[in-house]
């Protein structure tokens, strides 16, 4: 097998797997059907930067602690690069629900970066960028896969121009769409089986950055990284980011038409001024909106086939990040799985050069590893909430959501209880930041009891989001005309 590692698509996933690739000594072509980043100063060129192939770009990101735990251990640089350009490391232990909370020694830990996406993503381009071994084609979309004669391993990658790129291996970072599926299925190759599961929400995102940038917060990050709520019909979130900069997300149900309106500014921001934890972000005075709404669908949770042992693979191509697996972006863990799983690929093919069935299976298993335990506790997660908000809109009693395992607490009660036990808001936070897999934690005989001994009726502690006829009464009083 000859030629460099190709990896196809050069966003987080892609980035990552060429940087802990070329660190390790393989020659790296990215080839990325979109233009390069802007030159110039980092945060002026990613205010620049246009991402139409990542359209999710526009949204705020959050990194979670898992994201910063891959950074720490494989790339500090990276980490420290951020913050020298404006990104705060959030210590996520301020927002323990008691006073008398103990830190653990994991707790150091508990931590998440507050920065804008596209920062973090250039520091990353620029970093893989100025390593020997690895080039970049811009501006090239791949099409189609070269295989083999027997059609069992991949050989190379076909681009737009009908360039033939011979690969030593083929990593398919191409996104939730994963395309290097639908080039095999154009070649006539069978492919494996995905599983699918729907998420129902629609996001809408407004950057703002903070009048008076200071030490403090405009209010309490009550969720740790974040200030806001996944309410009962809706959510709406503020995640802080670099130099002054945060986003304000609101999330309602895609196949609800009177919240359709939260697309326009001033029913987007009676809305923010009514939840819980956001309002004071926007006072007068406080902050100043940089754009306008932005509004996107979300992708399904997917676990593709290259995810699943079983399956059947090709040797030599492996899927990465978001085109492995996808788990709905309400719960902000995709950049950080993409992160975890493009440096453990990266040690796989170290350790494992020779392309074959050896290779992909332990690729398959490190991939199944990495996304499986989200994959489904995200499949469980979009239900109860999207079963939840459809219910209120409709007026009906939503219908219970079976437990991922038996036995298992929901994410509700345990966000119940870990409001007034520390043990309970540990494990959920770990949970939550992708620091230890749901099973490791939720499974766990102590903090089952402990969530038990929280009595199922008792009220949330702190303000109350408003309901959803006063914020559909409030959304459309301020229809703008
Ligand atoms: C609204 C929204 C909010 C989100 N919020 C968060 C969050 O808060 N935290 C978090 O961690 N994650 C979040 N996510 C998920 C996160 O965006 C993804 O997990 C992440 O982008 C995956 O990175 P990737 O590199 O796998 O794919 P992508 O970022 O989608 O990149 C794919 C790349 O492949 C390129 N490409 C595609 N096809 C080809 C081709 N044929 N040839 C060449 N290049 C190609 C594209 O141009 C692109 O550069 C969110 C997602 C959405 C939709």
């Amino acid at each position: 097998m000859t030629g460099p590692a190709v990896v196809v698509g050069g966003s987080v996933a892609g980035l990552a797997t060429a940087l802990a690739l070329a660190e390790r000594g393989f020659p790296v072509r990215v080839l990325e059907r979109s233009a390069p980043p802007p030159e110039g100063p980092v945060d002026k060129a990613a205010e620049l930067w246009q991402r139409p192939t990542v359209p999710q770009s526009d949204h705020s990101h959050i990194l979670t602690s898992l994201g910063v735990r891959v950074l720490r251990q494989r790339a500090p640089h990276l980490l420290d690069a951020a913050q020298e350009e404006g990104a705060r490391l959030l210590d996520l232990t301020r927002a323990a629900p008691t006073d008398t909370f103990d830190k653990e020694a994991d707790d150091h830990e508990l931590v998440a970066l507050a920065v804008r996406r596209p920062l973090l993503e250039l520091l990353l381009y620029r970093a893989v960028r100025a390593l020997p071994g690895v080039t970049f084609d811009h501006g090239t979309a791949v099409r189609g896969l070269l295989l083999d004669p027997d059609r069992s391993r991949v050989a190379g990658v076909v681009t737009d121009r009908g360039e033939q790129v011979p690969a030593r291996f083929v990593v398919d970072a191409t996104g939730w769409k994963a395309a290097a599926l639908a080039w095999l299925r154009k070649s006539g190759v069978p492919v494996g089986e995905d599983l699918v599961g729907t998420t129902q929400l629609r996001c809408l995102t407004r950057f703002y950055r903070l009048n008076e940038p200071g030490d403090d917060w405009p209010g309490p990050l009550n969720r740790g990284n974040a200030a806001g709520g996944i309410w009962d019909h809706y959510a709406a979130v503020v995640h802080p980011a670099d130099n002054g900069v945060f986003a304000i997300a609101v999330g309602a149900l895609t196949s609800d038409p009177d919240t359709a309106i939260l697309r326009e500014p001033a029913a987007f921001t009676t809305a923010a001024r009514m939840s819980p934890y956001v309002a004071e972000w926007i006072e007068e005075g406080a902050s100043t909106p940089l754009t306008d709404v932005r509004a996107i669908t979300m992708p399904p949770n997917i676990l593709r086939s290259t995810a699943r042992p079983g399956q059947r693979q090709i040797a030599g191509l492996f899927a990465v990040g978001d085109a492995a697996c996808v788990t709905d972006p309400l719960f902000g863990r995709g950049m950080s799985l993409a992160l975890q799983h493009a440096f453990q690929l990266a040690d796989l093919l170290d350790t494992h050069p020779m392309v074959g069935e050896y290779q992909s299976e332990n690729a398959v298993r490190l991939a199944e590893e990495v996304h499986r335990p989200w994959y489904e506790q995200a499949i469980h997660d979009s239900r109860s909430y999207g079963d939840l908000w459809r219910a209120r809109a409709e007026g009906v009693t939503p219908s219970p959501v079976p437990p991922v395992v038996p036995g298992r607490p929901s994410m509700a009660d345990v966000a119940r209880a870990a409001g007034v036990d520390s043990a309970v808001w540990r494990g959920l936070l770990r949970v939550l930041m992708g620091l230890g897999p749901p099973a490791e934690i939720l499974d766990s005989d102590v903090l089952q009891a402990r969530v038990r001994a929280v009595p199922a009726g008792r009220a949330p502690l702190g303000p109350l989001p408003p309901t959803r006829q006063e914020l559909l009464e409030a959304i459309t009083a301020r229809r703008e005309r």
